[in-house]
């Protein structure tokens, strides 16, 4: 589960973030819409602190990102070493899909289990094989990353996540650098985790995926949740103004 509290973030005199409260209980896939600049990468960032909220506070399972809770409402900073071992708990799956050009698709998997993870070879593999069957790519295990196509992959990106067995998935816009004939391919693999009971927080710009995928969708703009529910009331029945305008453009 993700909570938010009242989380803001400002670069120099630029508040990006404006005191955002949100939480995404267990299992649930919460969508993010919003238009360009409103905050959407942001916010994700700030989940897995590649970003430091100005204020407030994210909790991942009750654990306060950054920092070690000594006694209730009492924080100690944690170092980077700490940092990056919460930051593991959480996927994240970006627009750009980030594989290691020099390793084969097998290896860009069982990479950070057997460094970070300390697997045993034998153990990553079984578990990577499983995984490119779920992502429908068991022929490419062998492949490297420029013999294949934009949204195979992103599908061998989100298996990459996959294997570091994350608690929460974070992803930002994952079909918005792909041909058109490539998104539904990834969408139906991203479908497939949800399904799974993984909790989710998706930021996207495909609304009818968000309606089909999501349990709330919540529309950000100008840093500031705007709206927030399920989909059939946000998408289909939105009541503010903006999110209506919002909506009329992106559909
Ligand atoms: P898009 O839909 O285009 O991806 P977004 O909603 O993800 O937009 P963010 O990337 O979160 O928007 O950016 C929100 C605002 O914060 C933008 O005005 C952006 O220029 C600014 N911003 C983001 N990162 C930084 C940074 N590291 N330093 C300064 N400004 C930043
Ligand atoms: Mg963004």
């Amino acid at each position: 589960a993700v909570s938010c509290l009242e989380v803001s973030k400002s670069f120099a005199d630029l508040e990006v973030l404006r005191a955002i409260s949100l939480d995404v209980a267990q299992g649930e896939v919460v969508s993010i819409l919003g238009p360009s600049g409103s905050g959407k990468s942001t916010l994700l960032r700030c989940m897995n602190r590649l970003e430091q909220p100005t204020r407030g506070l994210i909790r991942i399972h009750g654990d306060p990102m950054g920092y070690l809770e000594e006694a209730p409402g009492r924080f100690r900073e944690l170092p980077e070493r700490d940092v990056a071992r919460q930051r593991r708990q959480i996927g994240m799956v970006f627009q750009r899909f980030n594989l290691f050009p020099h390793m084969s698709v097998l290896e860009n998997i069982i990479e950070a289990p057997l460094r970070v993870l300390g697997s045993g070879k034998a153990e990553a593999t079984e578990k990577a094989l499983d995984l490119l069957a779920r992502v429908g790519l068991s022929a490419k295990r062998d492949a490297y990353p420029e013999q294949l196509s934009g949204g195979q992959q992103q599908r061998v990106a989100i298996a990459r996540a996959l294997a570091m067995e994350p608690r929460v998935m974070l992803f930002d816009e994952p079909t918005s650098a792909l041909d058109p004939e490539l998104v539904g391919e990834v969408l139906d693999v991203i479908s497939d985790v949800s399904r799974s009971g993984m909790t989710m927080v998706i930021v996207t710009h495909e609304i009818s995926f968000a309606r089909d995928v999501s349990d709330r969708v919540v529309f950000i703009d100008n840093g500031s949740i705007v709206e927030m529910g399920p989909p059939q009331q946000v998408i289909d029945h939105p009541q503010e103004e903006r999110t209506r305008t919002f909506l009329s453009r992106v559909k």
